[in-house]
Parts: C-alpha cells; sequence; structure tokens
C-alpha cells in the first residue's frame, strides 16, 4: 500500500490530466474530495475533469468549483492519464464510470473497510475519518499548503463524514487536521451554514409529515422513516434527505436507525445508522450494500411496506445476535 501510495503521489506530480468521479448520490466528503484533489492537481501544474452520476446536492454548492462539476461520461478517455476514484467503496458505484472498466489506470483513494482494492493504485485508510483526511495527508507529502478553498473543501470532508465530530471516526487526528485547517483561517461557521441551514422551504415541510409517522420497534431499539416516491418527489431533489436517517437515531432508546426511501416505484434505498459497537455495514452487506460500522446503505427490489417489513425483521435478528 506504500508502494501504491508513493505510484499516486508521483502521478499527482507529474502534471497531466485527470478523470475525477465518486460514488453515486455524492455526500459531503466525496463532493469535498473531488474539489480539493482537483485543487492539488491544479496547484500542481495539472488539470482535471470531474464527474458524477448526480448533481452536486445544494447544500455543497457553496463550495468553489462545484459549478464545474459534471455529470456525462466523457466521450473519450484519450486526454487522461488515470481516473481518480474517491471516497467509493465499490467499483459498481463509481457512478458509472468504471462498467465497462476505462483503459487508463484506476486510482481507488477512499476510507471504507469493505473497500476491495478495486483500483490499479489503491490507497484505502479505513482509519481515516473521511476521504478528506486522506486527501490532507497527499496534500502535506506534495508539499502544498491546504489555504483558501483548498482548505475549506478538506475541512467540509471532515466535518461531514464525522457528522458534526459525533460519530465514533471523530478521532484525534480528524480533530488535529480540522484544528490546523481552521487555524489557516477558514470561516467553520460560514461553512457550518453552507452545509447544515441551507434547506428549502418544502424540505422542511416534508421533513415535519415524515417525522410524525416515525416508527419503531416495541422496544424502542430500532426506529426508522419512509419516504414513499410521492413525497420523495416533493423534495427540490432527493440529496437534500441525505442525512435524515439521523432523526430516529436520535431517540434515546434507538440503536438502529433506518431511512427507507422509495427512489423509484419498486426500488428501495436503504440508509441505516447505528450507534457504538453495531455494525449495519454488516446487515447492509445481506443486501448487496455496504459501507461504514455506524452507517451504511444498500438498495433493494420490491414494494416499500414489503421491504420495510423484511429489513425491520433482519435488523432485529440483527441486534439478538451482537
Ligand atoms: P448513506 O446512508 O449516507 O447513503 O450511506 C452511508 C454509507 O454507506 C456511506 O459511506 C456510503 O458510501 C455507504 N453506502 C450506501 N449505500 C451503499 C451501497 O449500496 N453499497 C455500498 N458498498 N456502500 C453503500
Ligand atoms: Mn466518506
Amino acid at each position: 500500500m506504500n508502494r501504491d501510495r508513493s505510484r499516486i503521489l508521483a502521478l499527482l506530480r507529474g502534471g497531466g490530466r485527470f478523470l475525477v468521479t465518486s460514488h453515486v448520490n455524492p455526500d459531503g466528503d466525496s463532493v469535498a474530495s473531488q474539489c480539493a484533489v482537483r485543487l492539488l492537481i491544479e496547484s500542481l501544474g495539472g488539470s482535471a475533469d470531474i464527474v458524477n452520476s448526480h448533481p452536486v446536492p445544494r447544500n455543497y454548492r457553496f463550495l468553489a468549483g462545484t459549478s464545474r462539476f459534471g455529470v456525462r461520461p466523457p466521450r473519450t478517455w484519450k486526454p487522461y492519464s488515470a481516473v481518480i476514484v474517491l471516497d467509493c467503496g465499490d467499483a459498481r458505484r463509481a457512478s458509472g464510470l468504471l462498467d465497462p472498466r476505462p483503459p487508463l489506470p484506476v486510482v481507488n483513494i477512499d476510507h471504507h473497510a469493505t473497500n476491495p482494492r478495486y483500483g490499479d493504485l489503491n490507497l484505502v485508510v479505513p482509519d481515516a475519518c473521511s476521504t478528506a483526511e486522506i486527501v490532507h495527508g497527499l496534500a502535506v507529502s506534495l508539499g502544498v499548503r491546504p489555504e483558501g478553498p483548498l482548505a475549506e473543501a478538506l475541512y467540509t470532508g471532515i466535518l461531514t463524514d464525522t457528522g458534526s465530530f459525533r460519530h465514533g471516526n471523530a478521532t484525534p487526528r480528524a480533530f488535529r487536521v480540522a484544528s490546523l485547517l481552521v487555524a489557516t483561517g477558514i470561516d467553520p461557521a460560514r461553512i457550518a451554514q453552507g452545509v447544515y441551514e441551507s434547506v428549502s422551504f418544502e424540505t422542511l415541510q416534508v421533513l415535519g409529515t415524515t417525522l410524525a409517522g416515525l416508527r419503531r420497534t416495541p422496544d424502542g431499539r430500532i426506529c426508522w422513516i419512509r419516504l414513499p416516491y410521492t413525497v420523495l418527489g416533493k423534495l427540490a431533489s432527493p440529496a437534500e434527505s441525505e442525512e435524515w436517517a439521523s432523526y430516529p437515531r436520535s431517540l434515546d432508546t434507538a440503536v438502529i436507525s433506518v431511512c427507507f426511501k422509495e427512489t423509484a416505484p419498486g426500488q428501495v434505498r436503504l440508509s441505516f445508522r447505528s450507534k457504538g459497537a453495531v455494525d449495519v455495514a454488516a446487515l447492509a452487506a445481506r443486501w448487496g450494500g455496504g459501507g461504514h460500522r455506524n452507517a451504511a446503505g444498500a438498495t433493494l427490489q420490491g414494494a416499500l411496506a414489503a421491504v420495510e417489513r423484511t429489513v425491520i425483521a433482519a435488523a432485529s435478528r440483527h441486534l439478538g445476535r451482537s
């Protein structure tokens, strides 16, 4: 892995043009680490095009450079020296850009423990709180001082993937790197406002009705919300409900929370959250999903009510075993 890290550093130092991407339904860390990698590449004399399967969620559009994110795959791979995939634990989730595999080196930079090292070069650091933290380490090794937009992007990735420094991955290193970034003069209050306080009126109203439909198991250990297709359609974009699985987790008795999103008729996306040692990545893996111990996801086919029954029963058994 150290050898891969050195090769990645050499590749970035070499200039050239890169295609940068991340996982489907990009979140804060994926958007932020893509912005950061592009700034890093540019400061080393190279250039990068960023392409994702979905547009940037509106609460991350305050980050410099997000207006230049594309959603169309390149017509040709010829101009590029490599594809850099960030924060993506599974090649099938790489915004469709690895299927079929491009005729270029694939650089996989990620912090998901379940990442199967699908790249030609792999830098997978499960101890890192976020992909942004790994990119910060690369910047330091490359002699690039994070400041301005680069520091803002790195801080945003760390802030969002640690759930505002509340999750188990809020390690001393996460705080240390965040502190270094804030010391460069960026404004953490402005970033927090951009990320957490730029929700549309309609979305807050939908959140209200969704929370009114909150459900829990009789022992209160599993708590969940549901977003039927028709309701999801009322949001400015489905990405606005990105972190809603945290609401049922905030219930005092809950150790597992789920957000069921009917993203298309007969297709349900699950967002799991858990507290402490309860591993929801293992639970999500039952349906081909994955993620981290305390935050994971999967997609199931079936009607919302049927998926809800199946998943809650499996989550109850999962708790019974752990
Ligand atoms: P979220 O619930 O925020 O969409 O996802 C939580 C975590 O699980 C993120 O780290 C995300 O990358 C991962 N994740 C979500 N859905 C899937 C999936 O279908 N497969 C895999 N491998 N990881 C997922
Ligand atoms: Mn991440």
